[in-house]
């Protein structure tokens, strides 16, 4: 295999900033393999999405607006992946590690008898040979695993994991037949939002306010660090400890066997900055810390630590940023 092939998630032409870590991420292997760089786009928003990844280093979209992907559950979706990675020829396909994503790639994985690599981090590529990096046992490995030698393998890519470079080197779009003789019975009644469940804010967001065991209990989730996240425009994170107390739902955790995440602005408020937790925020671009011992861990990686009783300056900091906010309004 030597094409690499992006299938870029997304409702209605909306995309995660995972598609683009992936539109780069297939450039650099594709050129290490001598392959092409691909993406697909597929159901109602395509073409839209398309001219978003003209912008990155990709050789050929294939796109198609079908209604069915809609309409139907993922059945369509794994048809088009494998019809695009059978137009493409032997390739590694890049599918992000989300829910429907893991469910895309378990399939296709019995589809062309590929192997994979789950929630990879990061690619080494020697001699033509794929290996990937991903934590494993609940994060306690970072194990590193060599794609077999064959004509498809597929890699699931953990958001955030990977940088963005925009670069428009000329991609063309083209049209991909909707897979031929195929019929759905799962139809979807209704979608729940997937803001709702918080995994979309959070990994998206400019700005986290992630609160650890410093805060106590779940109420100050809600009356502290909510109100802050709001007046910032952000999404509230935890610890591991904050989420293993029942606190908040695991999918606010962040570390390394939480999500990645890269704000502009992390505030860390009640959480000591253990190393796993480090490594699911640290390429954020201004860390601050709010914490009363000045000697804890994150003070060593913190653009900003303030010292002292969360409680005390989260509300005064919120007051702050929203007067800030009406004075530069008016
Ligand atoms: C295999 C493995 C995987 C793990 N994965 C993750 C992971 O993905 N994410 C993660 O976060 N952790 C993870 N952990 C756990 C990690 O090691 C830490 O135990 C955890 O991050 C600690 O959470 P914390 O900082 O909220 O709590 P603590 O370490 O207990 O820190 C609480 C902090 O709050 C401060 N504080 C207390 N009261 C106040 C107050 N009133 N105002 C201000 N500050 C206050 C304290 O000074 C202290 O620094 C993992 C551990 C293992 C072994």
């Amino acid at each position: 295999m030597n094409n690499v092939l992006v299938y870029a998630e997304h409702r209605g032409g909306q995309t995660r900033k995972v598609t683009f870590e992936m539109a780069t991420e297939a450039r650099r292997i594709a050129d290490a393999l001598g392959g092409k760089a691909l993406a697909l786009v597929v159901g109602a928003g395509s073409a839209q999405l398309a001219e978003q990844l003209k912008n990155y280093p990709l050789d050929t979209i294939y796109v198609n607006d079908d209604a069915d992907v809609d309409k139907f559950l993922l059945d369509p979706v794994v048809d088009y992946v494998e019809a695009a990675a059978k137009a493409a020829g032997p390739s590694l396909i890049l599918i992000p590690n989300t829910l429907a994503g893991r469910d895309v790639a378990g399939r296709l994985v019995a589809r062309l008898g590929a192997g994979i690599g789950a929630d990879v981090t990061d690619f080494h590529i020697e001699n033509g040979v794929v290996t990937c990096v991903s934590p494993k046992m609940g994060g306690a490995l970072i194990t590193t695993c060599a794609l077999k030698n064959a004509d498809y393998a597929i890699a699931t890519i953990r958001p955030n994991a990977f940088s963005v470079a925009p670069s428009a080197t000329g991609a063309q779009v083209q049209p991909i037949e909707k897979p031929a003789g195929k019929t759905y019975s799962a139809v979807i009644e209704s979608d729940v939002d997937e803001e709702s469940s918080g995994e979309m804010a959070l990994e998206e967001a400019a700005v986290v306010v992630a609160g650890g065991r410093g805060l106590g209990g779940p109420e100050p989730f809600d009356t502290l660090l909510k109100p802050l996240a709001h007046a910032l425009g952000g999404a509230v994170g935890a610890s591991r400890a904050a989420a293993d107390a029942g606190w908040v739902s695991y999918s606010l955790q962040i570390g390394q066997t939480g999500k990645t995440v890269t704000p502009s602005l992390y505030v860390a408020v009640g959480i000591s900055g253990a190393i796993q937790h480090k490594v699911g925020m640290r390429a954020s671009g201004t860390i601050v810390a709010i914490n009363k011992d000045g000697a804890a861990p994150i003070a060593e990686f913190s653009d900003l630590m303030v010292v002292g009783d969360a409680f005390s300056i989260v509300p005064e900091l919120t007051k702050l940023v929203e007067s800030a906010k009406k004075e530069a309004v008016s």
